[in-house]
């Protein structure tokens, strides 16, 4: 499967943006589907990592995207208004419970969005420490990625005052507890050993993607802000990969009966445009001084592409379909667990779904090769799916919201060849590919 264009990319572009798991050469792509160079068709179960929210080549959003292409109000929203963004600000805030409150920013991506919104937290409250989770990918920014806690980050600079918490796992509890309580005993110890205000804002996501597709018990996020809220911290709610219906609620915080102070939305938001965007208390996002703008922000090409995601996804009952397909998904994956002894754990919310693989069941030891092998013999039999987590262990299904029944049993069959297929992929071959 050597194709021409994966070697002309070897040549001509860095590795300092490649994570590649096999050689893909995308040609193309229609709804669930890539085509690679050469022809021949791939069911894309990671969505572009969550990005490709409606599939490729969404009829909304070719439109919507042609128009306003034809017709450009401008590049962006700091010199003057347009409406792209001006509507898109104003449709995001609907969706919003506070929504008198507060206001949007607008980024190209996750990573400037939760740089965003930390420059400006800072700055809007005066207060620098912020709080964050072991496992939590936030971006690779400078910004960013001072207050991530993802392995991959683990030499970037880290922001002072920084609280790094176990994410709570249910399938690898801290301190050998389910309920994720232990770790919120640590969170009040830290607070408690620090000056009253130290400490601005928390971020947190509401399943943490890039860390292992990890859903924490039910109530640890409500309880969370409640001791965030005692102290005065603002909530942050990282959706970028859960948000905007993947979850099977259009917002992943609907699941626990609460409100954060800030969203950050990206990835499905532009349904493969880049298009970021923070809901924020207005005095937050009013507070200029923070200064985070870029010459494209607001970009009326992104935003009416945003515009048309969110109203497909309304039109069409996405957010409902994700929790009834992500069923569908789950049932079938617990079919496959009955065959195939890797797999450890099966969990997620709507069409955000891991699958932890291991090599025991009862000593959990990650399965970080077989991972890797299995996904190279997805990718060959025509599936592309990704891992994540800190061990390399965790498959992370996340197709598009559209995706149709038929092909999530095509999918779950191919898998199930992959799994009896993938001890006969060479150590060497994996080698050659970085992954996370
Ligand atoms: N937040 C989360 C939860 C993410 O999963 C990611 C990317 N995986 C980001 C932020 C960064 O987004 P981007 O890659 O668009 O900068």
């Amino acid at each position: 499967m050597a194709h021409d264009l994966y070697s002309r990319d070897a040549a001509a572009i860095g590795n300092l943006q490649k994570l590649r798991f096999f050689p893909l050469a995308i040609a193309g792509g229609k709804g669930a589907r890539l085509v690679e160079e050469g022809g021949r068709e791939l069911l894309d179960f990671s969505g572009a990592w969550g990005a490709a929210s409606l599939g490729y080549g969404h009829p909304a959003i070719v439109e919507a995207v042609s128009d306003a292409v034809a017709n450009p109000a401008g590049a962006s929203i700091l010199s003057g208004s347009n409406a792209p963004a001006v509507t898109l600000a104003e449709r995001l805030l609907e969706t919003f419970p506070d929504r008198s409150t507060h206001k949007v920013w607008f980024g190209h991506s996750g990573s400037d969005a939760n740089e965003a919104a930390y420059r400006a937290i800072t700055r809007a409250t005066g207060r620098s420490g912020v709080v964050a989770f072991v496992g939590a990918y936030h971006g690779c920014t400078v910004g960013s990625m001072a207050f991530s806690g993802h392995s991959v980050q683990a030499d970037a600079a880290k922001a002072d005052g920084l609280i790094l918490l176990p994410y709570p796992d249910p399938y690898r509890p801290y301190e050998g507890d389910p309920t994720g309580d232990a770790v919120l005993t640590l969170f009040r110890e830290k607070l408690a050993a620090l000056p009253a205000g130290a400490v601005a804002a928390a971020f947190i996501e509401p399943i943490q993607s890039d860390g292992g597709l990890i859903v924490p018990p039910d109530g640890f996020l409500r309880k969370f802000a409640d001791i965030c809220r005692a102290h005065g911290i603002l909530v942050v709610c990282d959706e970028v990969k859960v948000g905007l219906g993947r979850s099977g609620r259009l917002h992943c915080f609907e699941h626990e009966g609460f409100v954060p102070d800030i969203l950050v939305l990206g990835k499905g938001l532009g349904g493969g445009l880049p298009l970021s965007a923070v809901i924020a208390p207005a005095e937050i996002l009013d507070c200029a001084s923070a200064f985070a703008m870029q010459t494209l922000h607001g970009n009326p090409i992104s935003a009416a592409a945003g515009i048309a995601v969110l109203q497909t996804i309304h039109r069409e009952g996405l957010a409902a379909a994700a929790e009834r397909k992500g069923k569908l998904l789950r049932e079938r994956l617990a079919g496959l667990a009955e065959r195939h002894h890797l797999i450890g754990d099966i969990r997620g919310r709507g069409l955000a779904c891991g699958v932890e693989l291991v090599r025991d069941r009862n000593t959990r030891q990650p399965a970080r090769m077989e991972t890797a092998k299995l996904i190279y013999r997805a990718y060959e039999l025509g599936l592309v799916l990704y891992y994540v987590g800190l061990n390399g262990n965790v498959l992370e299904i996340t197709p598009p919201l559209t995706v149709s029944e038929d092909e999530i049993h095509q999918a779950v069959d191919l898998l199930d060849k992959a799994f009896s297929e993938s001890a006969t992929v060479l150590d060497e071959v994996i080698s050659g590919f970085a992954g996370w």
